[in-house]
């Protein structure tokens, strides 16, 4: 085995060897290894004294009626749900957030391709521009009609 030390992964191989993680292959060739290199001899033993010190910390001592405490809130936690879903009151505003930036991202790819038209205002001494759009949408209308009648047939009867 080449000194893992030249690798970028020495620190991971190390830790796992120490935790006794490494399978029996890599475990063994890390072994025979540590014979001839002191540098990982001495990294194994820091980190072997690091699991041995962690091993000596005492256990938390847990209290007796941990059991019967955490059974009752999981309980309490399962009515809570029962009555979330009978009034449908865990809707959360966070699934919607993507949604409103989309809408409003959308809105304003809108607005950048259709700025608002600001409607002049029209005065009654121009009634004839007025008259003129109307007869020309007529005209498009028309014009519109022929159109649909070759591409769709009329309904029998209208
Ligand atoms: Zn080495």
């Amino acid at each position: 085995m080449d000194c893992p030390l030249k690798n970028a992964d020495a620190a991971e191989l190390i830790i796992e060897y120490s935790a006794g993680k490494l399978d029996s292959n890599t475990a063994g060739e890390f072994k025979h290894h540590l014979e001839s290199c002191a540098d990982c001899r001495a990294l194994a033993a820091h980190q072997q004294a690091v699991w041995s010190a962690l091993d000596e910390l005492p256990p938390v001592a847990v209290s007796p009626d941990f059991d019967a405490k955490l059974y009752e809130r999981i309980t309490d936690e399962e009515q809570e749900a029962w009555w979330k879903r009978a009034l449908h009151v865990e809707w959360s505003w966070r699934p919607a957030l993507p949604i409103a930036a989309a809408s409003a991202a959308l809105f304003a790819a809108f607005l950048l391709k259709n700025p608002f038209q600001i409607p002049a205002p029209q005065s009654e001494s121009q009634p004839k521009p007025q008259i003129e759009q109307v007869v020309h949408a007529l005209d498009d209308m028309d014009m519109l009609k022929q159109v649909g009648v070759e591409v769709v047939p009329e309904k029998a009867g209208s």
